[in-house]
Parts: structure tokens; sequence; C-alpha cells
């Protein structure tokens, strides 16, 4: 008899051979080698007993099968003690590190207005969002702005509705306009609320500006009014000086020099040493080391006499902040338009 001394033959060969297994790949082929279906040596020791003799294949199937079980769980078990590195082909690997899902990051125009949210609130103003889409007299009209005033003029404007030529029956409903500035929401606001008055309004406003280095159609805006008895331009600047410290650097040098806007009277445009050059004079300063930086003022009675308040009994002041302007100030960007475009190669460079 011919078969034992094969079996025997293979079983010696499958021990040497899986004593040299390293890596998975050598685990594979050991498999292939004997228990491939039409080349392994198993299979050929199969179909080498259709020429043996009829009474003796029974012993020889079985003998068979049994070493097949036999390699194949040697196999099996010389898998599982593999190291990590050298697992089976196809198996999973559950050491190997994961993949990185990509973090979304705050935009850096929400990294600013955060920033000055959470200084305003530390002075105890209230934060107000109010809508985009805002009427006529919320944006012109109760903040002393005469139908005949420059910012009303259509250049400036993105009108939804337009307004009826000459006014009459024909103007109502009232024309509807994407803002142009967060100040609506003070009327809102004191509309429907009494002295005291201490918020901030932050928001994307719009106006139709043809988009260069420093304008942009929509842009963020932040706009402050504080309102009470007894409220000087002391307190206004107090107030502007200690936010723009804060926010800059502690030694920012802040200047005011009167200005004009229909609501607020008197007005003043408000200035901080230049960041680039500590007020020395550079080129984004144009050589006078200050950069201006918001407007405010002492709030118009006729804004007050809109709104219902006593303008005899109450003062108070307003200021608006370009959040944009104070981004490129602050991450020295030198293209507004970069804000908007969502470019992923400016956003990733700004903290989560
Ligand atoms: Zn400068």
């Amino acid at each position: 008899m011919t078969a034992p001394t094969a079996i025997d033959t293979i079983r010696v060969a499958f021990q040497a051979d899986l004593g040299a297994v390293v890596t998975a790949q050598d685990l594979q082929s050991v498999r292939d080698r004997y228990l491939g279906r039409k080349q392994g040596a198993v299979a050929a020791l199969m179909k080498s007993m259709a020429g043996a003799a009829p009474a003796d294949r029974p012993a020889l199937g079985k003998a068979a099968n049994v070493l097949k079980r036999e390699i194949d769980a040697a196999l099996t078990q010389r898998g599982d003690t593999l190291d990590d590195t050298a697992r089976p082909v196809g198996s999973v690997d559950v050491t190997l590190p994961g993949r990185a899902l990509p973090f979304g990051r705050r935009h850096p125009l929400t990294l600013i207005r955060e920033q000055v949210e959470s200084i305003f609130e530390t002075m105890g103003f209230e934060i107000l969002q109010g809508p985009q889409v805002e009427d006529d007299y919320h944006n012109f009209e109760a903040l002393n702005m005469p139908p005949d005033h420059p910012a009303r003029d259509m250049q400036d404007t993105f009108y939804l509705e337009q307004p009826m030529p000459g006014g009459g029956e024909g103007a109502t409903p009232p024309a509807t306009l994407l803002r142009t500035h967060t100040s609506g929401m003070q009327i809102r606001y004191m509309e429907s609320h009494e002295p005291p008055v201490r918020i901030i309004s932050p928001g994307l406003v719009y106006r139709r500006d043809t988009p260069d280095l420093t304008h942009s159609p929509m842009f963020m805006q932040v706009e402050g009014l504080l309102v009470g008895e007894g409220i000087t331009m002391a307190d206004l600047k107090g107030t502007l000086v200690s936010f723009l410290q804060a926010f800059f650097d502690a030694g920012t040098r802040v200047m005011f020099r009167p200005s004009f806007f229909p609501y607020t009277e008197p007005s003043a445009e408000v200035f901080i040493s230049c960041v680039f050059c500590e007020g020395t004079g550079c080129a984004v300063c144009k050589q006078t080391g200050w950069l201006e930086i918001l407007g405010c003022g002492m709030v118009h009675p006729a804004v007050f006499e809109a709104v219902g308040y006593d303008p005899e009994r109450y003062t108070g002041w307003a200021f608006g902040l370009g959040i944009d302007r104070v981004a490129l100030l602050k991450y020295r960007v030198e293209d507004i338009r970069l804000f908007y475009d969502n470019d992923l190669r400016l956003l990733e460079q700004f903290p989560h």
C-alpha cells in the first residue's frame, strides 16, 4: 500500500512548511499548497485514490479527511498566533489606526464676533439677533434718516420691494429691504423695552458695494446701544476704550474725532494706534499711525422720540463696528473677499 505512506509524507512536509511560516503571506501560501481545491496536496491525494483498490477506498478517504482537518486546524491555530502586522489576508486588523474624520472649524468672522460678544457680556450687555430682511421704517426712518438721505439711495440699499415714487397710497405696504446696518434691532428693542437699555446686536448686513479688497456686498457688523438716565459721552468713551484695549492690546491708544451720523449727535469716529506699526507709520495706516475702527455717538433725540422715550429724561450712546474690518486687522488678512469665498486653505488656518 502506498497511500498511507503518501499521507505520512504530506503530514511531515506540512509540519516543516508550517514551522517556516513567518508572515500572513507565508501562511496563506502554505494553505494554498496543502488545501487548495485544485493544486493542493490533499486534493491530489483524494484524486489518487481513484486508482486504489475499491476495498481500500473507505479507509483511505477517512485518513485523507482526518489529514485535511488536521492541516486546517493547525493553520488556523498558527494564524491566531501570528503578530498583528502579519494577519491572514482578508481578516480585519482591529489594531490599525482609525481614519480620522476632518474637524469642522469656526469661521474667522465667527471667532471675532464671539470675542466681541464675550467682552461686552462681561460688561453686562445683552446680545440680540434681529431680522436680516427689514422694513424701511426700522432701517431708516426711525433712525432719523429722512427719505432723501444719501444712505437710502438705490446705489447703497438692496430693496426687496421697490419704494413707490412720491409715496401716497401706493407706498403701502412699506418697502422691505436687506438691512444696511443692524441698527434696526436697536429700534425694535427700544419699542418693546423701557430703559435702562444695554444691548449689542451682531449680524450680517448688506450694501450694494462692488466687491474689492475692503468692500463686500455682505459683511458683518456689531452695534451697541446703552440708554439710561444721566448717560454721557464719558461713559461711551470709557466703555469703548475698555473694549478696544481688551480686544486688541492693553497698550492700544484710542482717538475720538468728530464726525456725522444721522442717528447720533454729537458723533465721533474712533481710531486706534496702528496694529501693524504701533503708530510709527506704515502702508496700512497710510503713514498716519492710526486706523479707523468704529463710529459712535450720543443717540439723537429724534430716535428716542420715534420709540416713545422721553429725550429730556433719557440719554444714551450707540456705536457700530465692522467685524470684517476688525478681522482683517486682527488676522492680518489683506482681502475681505477671502472671508466669504470659503476656501478651505484659508479657513483651516484658524483654530477650532
Ligand atoms: Zn501703521
